[in-house]
């Protein structure tokens, strides 16, 4: 990996992106499912449900959704009868999703602490992982893609749904005046954070194009990638095999 990495629109050192990152998902985690609503006006909700049809879970399967957060996606996975384990490397996101699903009387699933780089699970563990907004957060996203196909069994399938590059003229423009004015004062007036929300937005801007991912996924040994475009590429599914 490089000296610097990118957090937001800085460059910093490896060891400060990772704090940093775990800052802003600490400050956020209280208020995380509410913000994913107002910015996106809910359209999170109908992305995640493509996705997780595009995942096509079953109930004889072990699923590892990384960077879960508060479980969004094992939410959807679980309803599969999937044995689904969430993991993220924050622990106050996991509380506020072990909480919610104890409210939505959600069982089964298992939470718990990995950093995505440096996963504890043995060889071949699993039969499918996800990863939702989650990759782009990652400082060392190679590392953490090599560790998605070392985990999983052979014929495993890799799911990565992550904002990308929307390819629709004028809409660029749109989305991009809205980002950078309305969802930092959105982030100060619902969850009193603006540098946070900040953060995301310019994330969202540094993170590498639809081919250039797809073509780190291959690089990590997956093989017949495929990526789908939404909303022109807004948000991008990213797929991939291990053979
Ligand atoms: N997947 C959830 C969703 O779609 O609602 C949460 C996405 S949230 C934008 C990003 C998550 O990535 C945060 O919960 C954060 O803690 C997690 N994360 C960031 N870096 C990570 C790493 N190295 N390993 C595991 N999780 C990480």
């Amino acid at each position: 990996m490089s000296d610097t990495v990118s957090f937001g629109y800085e460059d910093v050192s490896p060891e400060e992106k990772t704090a940093r990152v775990g800052g802003v998902f600490r400050n956020v985690a209280s208020r995380y499912d509410l913000m994913n609503d107002a910015m996106s006006g809910g359209m999170h909700r109908l992305w995640k449900d493509r996705f997780v049809r595009r995942v096509k879970p079953r109930a004889d399967e072990a699923i590892l959704d990384m960077a879960g957060g508060t479980g969004d996606v094992a939410f959807r996975l679980a309803v599969s009868g999937a044995q689904v384990t969430v993991a993220d490397i924050n622990p106050a996101m996991l509380d506020v999703g072990v909480a919610r699903a104890a409210k939505r009387g959600v069982t089964g699933l298992i939470w718990t602490e990995q950093n995505a780089e440096t996963l504890t699970f043995p060889d071949r563990s699993f039969d499918a992982y996800t990863i939702a907004f989650g990759i782009r957060n990652v400082t060392d996203i190679p590392a953490a893609l090599k560790e998605a196909h070392r985990v999983l069994r052979r014929g495993g399938r890799f799911y990565c749904l992550e904002f990308s590059t929307t390819q629709w003229p004028g809409f660029k423009e749109v989305y991009d005046a809205y980002s950078h004015t309305v969802v930092p004062r959105l982030g100060r007036m619902l969850a009193g954070d603006s540098d946070s929300y900040r953060y995301l937005v310019e994330s969202i801007r540094r993170f590498p194009d639809m081919d250039r991912f797809e073509a780190m996924v291959g690089e990590a040994g997956f093989v017949r990638t495929s990526v789908e475009p939404l909303l022109g590429g807004l948000v991008a599914i990213h797929s991939g095999w291990k053979i």
